[in-house]
């Protein structure tokens, strides 16, 4: 965020300046009503990437998700609806004080200030969304940046070097780690530059990180955020399991994984090679079928809502959670606990039965005969 934003912020305005009462609880067509006919008057910028905008497009918004993270929303009519480009930026900026969520919602909310965020974070760590990701925001003083790039305000201090409190940077790191792994990335890089950042086309797994400053005669993200970039980029894709210095110890693989193991996609392709993994499938967890060498077969996702049964190498995967070490029961035993009530009914003994590494069908047919 620029400075002056911040300080052309009246008391008065904060209080009386929303457009929307806190309980107005904004439906998708009352939002796209807003979006509509609200022009762009940001200064464009020459896109680095050789995308097709069109093939981005015809994808559709149906990929995008939002932070799991965020605790308070208020969605401002100060965005341009669904983004011409696929995530591969993100761009901390420094609010420039120590605004809570709601109040940078309330900034954002009048449509005369013509500025928004896609997620900020308040002082005490808390996740606020003003822009849902599948939107671009207005952030960045730049459309090429903003189409492609989750934006994020922080609270600071209100003077150079505008330093964030320790709270809100760690919260940074959670949220960008989030972002980067519902959008398919493993690596957050920081390229150290404008000229080389905008130079540089990402891979398909790859997100960059993007600053303010670049775009704009302004301090933002401020010197102190700015010095951290590389420190955010690194902490970023270690917790993705990325390989960001030769210090990582490499995981073990073909014989890491067993029946019931719960893991995730990091890879992009099926164990031929060759089929690319769609994101809704990367997007969930998945407990392991079977194991034969470094072939993996997976098969129930752990929200119960799907079956794939589809290999993958076991390069691609990483564990979430063990099948569990102890003994397992015998079929009749457990059959038996499904009896005594001890694994739910319907979908959830289901559920759990699968997760828990048995056949469903195999128990309820030992329950049916148990009982007859
Ligand atoms: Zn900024």
């Amino acid at each position: 965020m620029d400075d002056k934003i911040i300080t052309s912020v009246s008391e008065e305005e904060l209080v009386s300046g929303a457009v929307f009462n806190d309980d107005v609880v904004l439906n998708d067509e009352m939002i796209a009503e807003l979006s509509f006919g609200l022009g762009d008057d940001e200064p464009e910028e020459v896109a680095s990437s050789g995308e097709s905008e069109e093939e981005d497009i015809a994808l559709g918004a149906a990929r995008y998700t939002n932070s799991s993270l965020v605790s308070y929303t208020r969605l401002s009519p100060n965005n341009s609806g669904q983004r011409t480009h696929s995530i591969d930026r993100i761009t901390p900026h420094c609010v420039v004080g120590q605004c809570s969520v709601e109040t940078l919602g309330s900034i954002f909310a009048p449509r005369s200030r013509q500025a928004s965020s896609n997620y900020g974070i308040g002082p005490d760590g808390r996740v606020g969304m003003y822009v849902e990701e599948k939107n671009r925001s207005w952030c960045s003083s730049s459309s090429a940046n903003d189409q492609r790039a989750i934006t994020i305000e922080c609270a600071s201090d209100t003077k150079p070097p505008y330093a964030f409190r320790d709270n809100v940077y760690k919260r940074l790191i959670d949220l960008c780690v989030d972002i980067c792994r519902r959008n398919g990335k493993k690596k957050l890089l920081w390229l150290g530059s404008k000229e080389k950042t905008l130079a540089y086309s990402p891979k398909s797994d790859e997100m960059v990180l993007t600053a303010h400053k670049w775009f704009a005669d302004t301090a933002c993200p401020g010197s102190w955020m700015y010095s951290r970039e590389a420190d955010l980029a690194k902490q970023v894709t270690a917790r993705l399991g990325g390989s960001s210095s030769s210090t990582t110890t490499k995981p073990s693989t073909s014989t890491s994984f067993k029946v019931g193991d719960v893991v995730k996609i990091t890879g992009s392709k099926y164990y031929d090679g060759k089929t690319t993994v769609p994101s809704w499938v990367k997007n969930k967890q998945w407990i392991v079928y079977s194991v034969s060498g470094s072939r993996v077969v997976l098969n129930r996702s752990t929200d119960g809502k799907s079956t794939i049964m589809s290999p993958f190498n076991a390069s691609s995967l990483s564990k979430v959670s063990a099948a569990p070490t102890t003994k397992k029961k015998s079929n009749t035993q457990i059959a038996q606990e499904v009896i005594d009530g001890k694994w739910g009914n319907g979908e959830t003994r289901k559920k759990r039965l699968t997760a828990a590494g048995y056949d469903y069908k195999t128990i309820q047919s030992i329950v049916n005969k148990l009982l007859s």
